[in-house]
């Protein structure tokens, strides 16, 4: 069978994508994960943002409470290495099992769509579109076609490096380690280390796990994130322990415009695929959420100029992409940084903090 359109990978995007063209094209998802035990989970600190959150609104929908892990936080320590300031800051996200919450976007797609657990290890273009090699769990090969493809394969996407090998992107590493702690007192954290590279880092409390990662520049990325943690331990009295689970996923981070890969009439890139993520908080739901949208209007809009279509109307998705890139070097360069943590703007004070100077 020849499919009207084959979407790579279902992570926010993909899923997305699948349940709005569903019943309208002819679909097949194809992703290798699932529940079975020690298949491979999107690493993520699972904060779902007030944009994601403005997204599933305007998709009209809820979410069940189950995809959401104890506690909610209302705030963000940010810990700054090079002055050695820490401030709170209020924020506003949802704290997710993400695992769950993929799953429940997986669930929302309507019957018609055909599912395959494996993964796309070569995608061609062929005369009158694209034929996908799939691997499936037991290590079989089967061949698909589809007339148009969504590459929505996350980071290291296939489908960008089969039909665009050209295309360039700034990419880091994303180490990250769960700790089982009840003792602790919750709290999400936003770390700036420059001994570390010119990323972030952060903590997360999951129902009974502390969550430490970081992302960082490929090479050496393991010992930049050992040292890391010694230099918070020291400073700062992170406790790390023992981890019970360490996982890594390169993750991309756009230093301008042009390094977002919409794809052609043919193949159209979403979500982190095409590097649409927050290069200031790495925060990338929403951004799969809405290029997933546009995309699926420039594919039903009719067979030519997709990608015309596609990249015309990610107008928005690129203006808050810009705003973000200038947000950047504010948040990242140690002086700014520096002068807004001194000043207090816009931090909380909490009781812990009046404790400690004794009032
Ligand atoms: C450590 C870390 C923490 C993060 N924390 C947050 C956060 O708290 N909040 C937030 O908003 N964003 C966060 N992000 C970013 C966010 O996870 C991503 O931007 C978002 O998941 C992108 O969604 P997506 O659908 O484009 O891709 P993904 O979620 O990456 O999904 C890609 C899907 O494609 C599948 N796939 C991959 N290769 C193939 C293949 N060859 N064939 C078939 N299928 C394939 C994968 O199995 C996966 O299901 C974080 C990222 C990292 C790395």
């Amino acid at each position: 069978m020849r499919y009207d359109v084959a979407i790579i990978g279902a992570g926010p995007g993909g899923s997305t994508a699948a349940r709005l063209l569903a019943g309208k094209l002819s679909v097949l998802l194809i992703d290798p994960k699932s529940d079975a035990p020690g298949s491979f989970q999107k690493p993520c600190g699972g904060l779902l943002s007030p944009d994601a959150q403005r997204s599933l609104a305007r998709f009209d929908l809820t979410l069940p409470r189950d995809v959401l892990v104890d506690p909610q936080i209302f705030s963000v320590r940010t810990y700054d290495l090079s002055s050695m300031l820490v401030r709170d800051y209020q924020r506003f996200y949802l704290n997710l099992d993400r695992r769950r919450f993929d799953r429940w976007l997986m669930e929302l797609i309507p019957p018609g769509v055909d599912r395959l657990e494996g993964r796309a290890a070569a995608v061609r273009r062929e005369a009158d579109g694209f034929s996908i090699l799939c691997r499936m769990p037991g290590g079989a090969e089967q061949t698909f076609s589809a007339r148009r493809i969504i590459g929505a394969d996350g980071a290291h996407s296939a489908v960008r490096r089969c039909l665009f090998p050209g295309h360039r992107a700034r990419r880091y590493v994303a180490v990250q380690q769960w700790f089982e702690r009840e003792d602790q007192h919750p709290f999400y954290s936003c770390i700036f280390d420059p001994e570390a590279g010119d990323c972030c880092s952060w903590s997360i409390s999951k129902n009974r796990w502390f969550i430490f990662g970081g992302a960082f520049s490929p090479q050496d990325c393991r010992s930049v994130f050992e040292a890391q943690k010694e230099r918070l331990a020291r400073c700062f009295g992170f406790v790390f322990g023992t981890p019970a689970k360490t996982e890594a996923c390169e993750v991309l981070r756009p230093r301008r415009l042009g390094e977002i890969c919409y794809g052609d009439d043919g193949a159209l890139l979403i979500g982190e695929a095409a590097g649409w993520i927050s290069p200031s908080s790495l925060e990338g739901i929403s951004w799969a959420f809405d290029s997933a949208r546009v995309a699926c209007d420039a594919l039903l809009g009719g067979p030519s100029q997709t990608g015309n279509r596609y990249r015309k109307n990610t107008r928005r998705l690129r203006l808050r992409l810009a705003g973000k890139l200038l947000k950047t070097p504010v948040l990242y360069d140690p002086l700014p940084r520096r002068l807004i943590m001194r000043s207090g703007l816009r931090s909380i004070r909490t009781v812990s903090d009046a404790r400690q100077c004794g009032k």
